[in-house]
């Protein structure tokens, strides 16, 4: 299957969750056998050759292609999620939404320092949540080796955000 076949699988919806955002909904790719595994071999291969010892994602569409690329890069995983989801005992980083702000929350032992992860996210607009995600592996003393995105929405000009780590994507609008 190409990456114009796996576009292909991406579906518009026009105004979605608000008025003026075209949300990219991956469902019709996740739900495709081909195209689901294209996608998680796409993002897999950029950093193949680095040892990695986990993914880490952000809830909720992160931790769906995290989880199959932490078993493609024998991999182990770390969710990363909204504020008092995670039982243990938690790091947390606050980060500025349009309006107001939101937490992020990982357990607090679930990555040593010096550990090596690689960041996955469904989409980068803004750069907003995965740019806190860095915050907080770096307070961890984790080395982040790379972020992988499936889609990267140019327009909104995230990667600025993240210029300090190897971004790679696989589609870009
Ligand atoms: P960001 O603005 O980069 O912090 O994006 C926040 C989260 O919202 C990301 O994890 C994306 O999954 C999601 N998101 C933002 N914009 C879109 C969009 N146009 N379509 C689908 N998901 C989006």
């Amino acid at each position: 299957m190409k990456k114009t076949e796996l576009q292909k699988q991406i579906r518009d919806i026009p105004d979605f969750p608000k008025p003026g955002i075209i949300f990219k909904d991956i469902t019709p790719l996740l739900d495709d056998k081909e195209a689901f595994k294209k996608a998680i071999d796409l993002l897999a291969k950029k950093f193949k050759k680095e040892q990695i010892d986990h993914i880490v994602a952000v809830e909720a569409r992160g931790f769906i292609l995290g989880g199959a690329l932490a078993y493609k890069m024998k991999t182990g995983f770390v969710p990363v999620r909204k504020k008092g989801k995670l039982p243990y005992k938690t790091a947390r980083v606050e980060y500025q939404l349009e309006y107001g702000t939101d937490t992020l929350e990982m357990h607090e032992d679930a990555v040593k320092p010096g550990s090596r992860v690689l960041v996955v996210d469904d989409v980068l607009a803004t750069g907003g949540t995965v740019k806190a995600v860095t915050d907080l592996l770096k307070r961890q003393q984790a080395q982040i080796v790379g972020i992988v995105f499936l889609i990267e929405l140019k327009f909104l000009k995230g990667k600025e955000k993240l210029k300090d780590f190897p971004v790679y994507s696989v589609i870009k609008y």
